[in-house]
């Protein structure tokens, strides 16, 4: 089992593969060993596994993305997959990190580059308990253009809150366009706010939710409404979209979080366990 022992924390820092990072990089820092949080049951972390496939199958993820979800025994944990395809992720792939993001005991693997979005956004939204991350394909648009994404039908209510765009340009110049580090990662927790999605400027977007299963309809729901926010404007010549209000998509969301079971058991099947 994979949270028996401690290892080392050292920082990842930068390395020249911006895809994933030696989460157990030799080093100092200073910091002790963490101690994990305690095992989690097998049935968790396969339900957990089946969450990253479930994104890949359903077009949220290609071979890039990622999905964590809080500790089950410590609400300053997350667990995530190793640095790999989401479509490939299996139980025996799951880490547990602190909220700076390190790794509990990495046993030599590598880490996602990008895991700050998920400690630190755990760090500010205590109600939040899974987050996706992705680059799904008919998000990227909204993050370009003034137009704001809005919600298009009651099973996307969740976007009538309103979808902020995280710049990351506005803080930290030009960079390589990843949230590599906890500052990169507050800035865009402070943009998010207290709002269930954001886009990220050129990239991609966040998706959080109350459970797994939430996080999971809020990213595959947040690009089909994407794609149809684009069927309507295009249809539109331009007139006003007659899109969810906020008080309507208040009232709608209430049904959709009642029933996110129904898609999960439809989606997993697709993916096996
Ligand atoms: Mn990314």
């Amino acid at each position: 089992m994979r949270f028996a022992t401690c290892a080392c924390c050292a920082p990842a820092g930068f390395m020249a593969d911006v895809l994933s990072s030696p989460a157990d990089a030799p080093g100092g820092g200073g910091r002790p060993a963490l101690k994990s949080a305690g095992v989690v049951a097998r049935d968790v972390l396969e339900e957990f596994a089946s969450a990253s496939r479930i994104l890949a199958d359903q077009g949220v993820f290609d071979a890039f993305g990622h999905i964590s979800m809080r500790h089950p025994a410590d609400p300053n944990r997350y667990l995530m997959s190793r640095s790999q395809a989401p479509a490939l992720v299996t139980a025996d792939d799951i880490l547990e990190y602190d909220l700076d993001s390190e790794a509990v005991d990495p046993q030599g693997r590598s880490s996602f580059l990008e895991r700050f979005i998920h400690g630190e956004v755990y760090k500010a939204r205590p109600d939040v308990q899974s987050i996706v991350h992705s680059h799904s394909p008919s998000v990227v648009p909204f993050s370009l253009v003034p137009n704001q994404m809005r919600a298009m039908y009651h099973n996307a209510a969740f976007i009538a809150e309103g979808v902020p765009v995280f710049d990351i340009a506005e803080k930290f110049g030009a960079t390589d366009m990843l949230v590599g580090n906890g500052e990169k990662g507050r800035e865009l927790a402070r943009v998010l706010g207290s709002k269930p999605v954001c886009l990220m400027r050129a990239h991609g977007s966040v998706a959080t939710g109350p459970s797994l299963k939430h996080a999971v309809f809020r990213a595959v729901y947040t690009e089909v409404n994407a794609k149809l926010q684009i069927q309507a404007t295009i249809i539109s010549g331009g007139a006003p979209l007659a899109a969810l209000s906020q008080e309507e998509g208040r009232i709608a969301d209430t049904v959709n979080v009642a029933n996110v079971g129904r898609p999960w058991d439809m989606w997993k099947r697709r993916v096996g366990n």
